[in-house]
């Protein structure tokens, strides 16, 4: 029986602790977690991911401010509101919503948050803490710790020696993806856009993760029999069965003929999706706790 992995649940989870934590940090006198998320433009996209992270931070009972800036926001103007953010001891966490409007280096902005405060894990300092295995104090960015909490559902905490093949090398997914699964002593190689006769290459997968972008690529028979299989894609495709100019979400994973190989895998909607926000929370409560002075929670 292959075993379909519930995200919601999972995430669910995430966030009930969160809350404890919060709460016990409150008992110990100490500031509770603070998450400042902050939006230029009006993305429609963006501005649903950046309502959900506000909301789900006030049910976990943070400190959740959002700054709404207009598409016209200057650089300068950006940065000073990240400079006084860093220096806000009731933030613990600060999340500019990407992508930012093209006037604006990206690149330049995320590395203006104060690393400890790098919630999204995209600063250099925690790549390189995670690049070296400090994951003792590297926030890791959302999306792969959250598929990483999967796996571990599915296969336990020991991981150690078993074949991973991740499809995808950002910096966002791909890359830290790899470095977790590295950490956690798995034999790991990365796929790409080049890689050679990729088909096969999965098929040597105990873990299969697909961060590419691209619906339904990853086929069935490219599933080693009894892998865990992590779909990490989010596409839009054309529904024209639910009606004219419909649509629907599917992974990068032929979801139907991957289950019927795979040991256990991943839905789209309902399973990476919903851990990103959680790991954001749990990212936050982490930084509250060190902020602290206090260990960091597991
Ligand atoms: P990117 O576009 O940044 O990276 C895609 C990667 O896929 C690249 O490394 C690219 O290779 C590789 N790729 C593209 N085509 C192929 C191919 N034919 N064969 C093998 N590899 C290929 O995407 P992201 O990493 O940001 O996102 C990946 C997916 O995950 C998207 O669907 C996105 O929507 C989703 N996502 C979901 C999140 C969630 O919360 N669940 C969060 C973030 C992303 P190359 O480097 O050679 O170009």
């Amino acid at each position: 029986m292959t075993e379909v992995i519930d995200g919601k649940r999972v995430a669910e989870d995430v966030v009930s602790k969160v809350k404890a934590l919060t709460s016990e940090l409150s008992a110990k006198g100490a500031t509770k977690p603070g998450l400042a998320v902050v939006i230029v433009g009006e993305d429609p996209a963006s501005q649903v991911y950046v309502a959900s992270k506000s909301r789900t931070a006030k049910e976990c009972g943070f400190h959740s401010l959002q700054h709404t800036l207009p598409a016209d926001t200057t650089e300068e103007q950006l940065l000073q509101i990240i400079g006084d953010l860093n220096a806000d001891k009731s933030i613990h966490g600060i999340l500019v919503q990407l992508p930012l409007p093209g006037h604006i280096d990206a690149g330049k902005v995320i590395q203006t948050i104060a690393p400890e405060k790098d919630v999204d894990g995209f600063h250099f300092i925690n790549v390189g803490k995670l690049g070296t295995g400090e994951l003792e104090t590297a926030f890791v960015p959302c999306t792969p710790a959250g598929s990483m909490l999967l796996i571990e559902r599915v296969r336990g905490k020991d991981l150690s020696g078993l074949n991973a093949v991740v499809v995808g090398r950002s910096n966002i997914v791909g890359k830290p993806m790899a470095n977790l699964l590295l950490a956690a002593n798995c034999t790991v190689t990365i796929a790409h856009s080049r890689t050679r006769d990729l088909p096969a290459l999965a098929r040597t997968a105990d873990i299969l993760v697909a961060a590419v972008g691209r619906p339904e690529m990853v086929k069935g028979d490219w599933v080693k029999p009894g892998a865990t299989v992590i779909d990490v894609g989010i596409n839009r495709i054309p529904a024209p069965e639910k009606g004219e100019g419909k649509s629907r979400l599917v992974g990068d994973v032929a979801y139907a003929e991957a289950a019927k190989a795979a040991g256990a895998i991943t839905p789209v909607p309902g399973g990476v999706g919903p851990m990103t926000i959680a790991m954001l929370m749990a990212n936050t409560v982490a930084s509250a706790y060190l902020a602290a002075g206090l260990k960091r929670p597991s």
